[in-house]
């Protein structure tokens, strides 16, 4: 993607939450204008950098990171320091996603180079792709039974006995089904 095409994505994708922005400063709403600045109601202004970011710090701050330090950091993270962190983060965004499938908005600030935000969004996609699984429904609720495929045939005589005792009820008989 050239740098233009990413500068206005990320500017767009900034149109699209800044709902979720409050002034460091004064605390009030943030609007994006000319999809390069955040701006409050009382003017305080903070720009978009180019690498898809927005500082809102007031005043310059110096920092020792270099490209070393975020190396050995990812180290760390990867080994596992910030797993209760991460784990309790997890636990409280699946707890607010909501069954009616509205989108749930969650801003990472501080983030640095992203890699918790990463280890967020696989911890929620492992337990996501775990509680899909078929195993997993079965137990919870979906399914009566996992039976022994060499047990099919029992199974299945059961099924014509117990419906050979229901009682008998009048022919159903279909409407219109639209699909
Ligand atoms: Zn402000």
């Amino acid at each position: 993607m050239l740098k233009t095409q990413r500068k206005k994505a990320n500017a767009n994708l900034f149109a699209g939450y800044q709902d979720l922005f409050r002034c460091p400063l004064c605390s009030s709403e943030m609007k994006l204008v000319d999809l390069k600045s955040l701006i409050c109601n009382n003017n305080h202004c903070y720009d978009l950098a180019k690498q898809g970011y927005v500082n809102m710090l007031s005043h310059a701050l110096k920092t020792k990171y270099n490209r070393q330090m975020f190396a050995s950091r990812r180290i760390i993270c990867r080994n596992g320091l910030f797993d209760p962190m991460i784990n309790k983060i997890k636990d409280l965004i699946t707890a607010g996603a909501t069954p009616r499938g509205e989108q749930l908005k969650i801003l990472d600030a501080g983030c640095g180079e992203g890699s918790h935000l990463a280890m967020i969004l696989e911890k929620i996609t492992q337990n996501y792709t775990k509680q899909t699984k078929s195993e997993y429904s079965a137990a919870r609720i979906w399914v009566d039974a996992i039976i022994n495929p060499l047990d099919t045939r029992k199974w299945i005589s059961a099924g014509i006995e117990a419906a050979n005792h229901s009682p008998i009820t009048d022919k159903f008989n279909l409407g219109i089904i639209q699909v």
